[in-house]
């Protein structure tokens, strides 16, 4: 019935060692204050792979005043433009030499299948970082026309001390989306990865100081959100907060900063994207693209099509097909060959998940295929389809950040717009339609910060990304995000002569 899992209840042992289990300050690998440490789990057994240090509020006192340091005093925001995207391009070369070690850190920590690590993340992390060394000598301002005989200028200066808070769902490049426009822009930064996925950050960070990279200008510290995370966002010598996750945290987060010093904040928060497909959609392809469009990284995607709206001339064939294709999915041990889903971040995640599908089923959608943890070991959960789901069911309106895919029908296309839109969040769509008519007026009408047409998760580094409404503020990646990490300073200067 389902396809073939495999290697569930014997795991494979990772091509890798967790070698770098230290906090990461003024360039070099220290322990916590405070001696603590914590246990980073391997998704596929909840066993431990190491314990890492675990950072609170006094080492992020530590960090942010070596940060601090490093930007007041330099070098780095007084090196030349050049100077630092050479650093930033070694780092690359770096990555791209370790690349196997580097992807094998982050399946082993997250669960993501190693193929995904390997040939997506990894080198989408090196293009990251050669994009945004690309940019550290074209950042300048502008001369201003104004009234006057004066000479007017405007120059572009790095904001100071960049604090950073990430996710466990893509580790690595959550860190190249945060670090890489921070860098390029002469900024330094204290930044808190997720206390599910620590370890990618620290084996990338020590090679970028191999690269060159002086001591103080970027601070990793483990640890959690309640301590670490909170004690950055209130910092009162921290300039900038940028942050993805939960939109419940990312209101906390805004608050801090808003009670300590004002520092402005960017945020990618949480959504509930919905995937339409249109009457004249082929039906297969709407399938295949739906299904990547929700399953991907094991449905633990921020912009995830979780609403996925299927016209009702195509409904039934679709419920099948979608019903078929969840079914051969290949779940297994992320380190076999072949594999399309491993296991979920955590335990915490994994109840959270198999709560919500049991509310999908208590409040009447029809669960097609799926439901149900997946071997004995670990966070496997079966790809999981609903259909008949309505728009006030908690699986319609609520992340799920899991494998569960629900189905809604509609008629025509300002009844999906309508329903499209009613919701807190804004992050992403997807439409899926031959129609260029469908697509322009969908897209018009989607209050989202992503619209993929034919297409979804396209995350070039040149593309901005971010959320209407309760999904986030601010875009990162592409052009847009350089301005988060920069300020303008007005010049003036009255002319001697006018008339030259
Ligand atoms: P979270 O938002 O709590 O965690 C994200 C980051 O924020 C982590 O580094 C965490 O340590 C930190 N953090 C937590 N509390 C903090 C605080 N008070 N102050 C400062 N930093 C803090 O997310 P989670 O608990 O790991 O997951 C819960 C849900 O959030 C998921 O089920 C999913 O719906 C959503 N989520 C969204 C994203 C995204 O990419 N938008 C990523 C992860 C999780």
């Amino acid at each position: 019935k389902y396809s073939t899992t495999t290697a569930i209840e014997d795991p494979i042992k990772p091509p890798v060692k967790a070698e770098y289990t230290q906090l990461l300050i003024d360039g070099k690998f220290v322990d916590a204050a405070s001696g603590k440490k914590f246990p980073t789990l391997d998704p596929r057994t909840g066993e431990v792979i190491a314990h890492v240090a675990q950072g609170d509020a006094e080492d992020i006192n530590r960090a942010v005043s070596v940060a601090r340091k490093a930007f007041d005093e330099g070098p780095w925001p007084k090196m030349t433009a050049y100077e630092r995207s050479l650093i930033l391009l070694r780092f690359a070369d770096l990555v791209d030499k370790h690349s196997d070690e580097i992807a094998a850190l982050e399946t082993w920590d997250n669960g993501k299948p190693y193929q995904q690590s390997a040939k997506i993340e990894v080198p989408m992390f090196v293009r990251l970082f050669r994009y945004y060394a690309g940019w550290a000598d074209k950042i300048h301002g502008l001369t201003v026309p104004a009234d006057g005989p004066l000479h007017v200028q405007t120059l572009h200066e790095p904001i100071g001390v960049a604090g950073q808070i990430i996710p466990w769902n893509f580790p690595l490049l959550m860190y190249g989306w945060k670090v890489g426009p921070a860098l390029a822009t002469g900024n330094t930064v204290v930044l808190k990865t997720a206390e599910q996925t620590p370890l990618s950050a620290l084996f990338v960070t020590k090679l970028l100081h191999e690269a060159g990279l002086p001591p103080g200008v970027l601070n990793v510290v483990s640890g959690f959100g309640a301590t670490a995370g909170a004690a950055l966002a209130k910092h009162m010598d921290v300039d900038k907060i940028a942050f993805t996750g939960s939109t419940d945290t990312g209101k906390i987060v805004l608050e801090l900063a808003c009670k300590s010093n004002l520092k402005p904040v960017t945020l990618e928060l949480g959504g509930k994207s919905p995937f339409i497909v249109c009457e004249d959609a082929d039906v297969d392809k709407a399938v295949e693209m739906a299904h990547f469009a929700l399953f991907f990284n094991q449905g633990q995607c921020c912009c995830a099509g979780s609403r996925t709206y299927v016209h009702e001339r195509v409904y039934d064939e679709f419920v099948e097909k979608a019903k078929a294709r969840a079914m051969k999915r290949a779940v297994g041990d992320p380190f076999k060959d072949g594999i399309e889903q491993g296991p979920q971040v955590d335990s915490a995640q994994f109840e959270k998940i198999m709560k919500y599908i049991r509310t999908g089923i208590e409040s009447g959608a029809t669960l097609e295929t799926g439901g149900e943890r997946l071997g004995t070991k670990g966070y496997y959960i079966r790809p999981t389809v609903f259909s008949n789901v309505k728009d006030d069911m908690l699986i319609a309106t609520d992340e799920i950040f899991g494998p569960v895919q629900s189905i809604l029908k509609y008629k025509d296309i300002d009844e999906v717009i309508q329903r499209a839109n009613a919701s807190r969040y804004g992050l992403a769509a997807g439409i899926f339609t031959q129609n260029i008519d469908t697509a322009n007026t969908l897209t018009r009408a989607l209050r989202v910060g992503s619209v993929w047409i034919n297409c979804f998760d396209v995350f070039d580094a040149t593309i901005p990304f971010g959320g209407y409404k309760m999904s986030g503020q601010g875009r990162e990646k592409g052009i847009y995000s350089l301005s988060n990490y920069l300020q303008v300073k007005a010049v003036v200067t009255p002319l001697k002569n006018p008339a030259w």
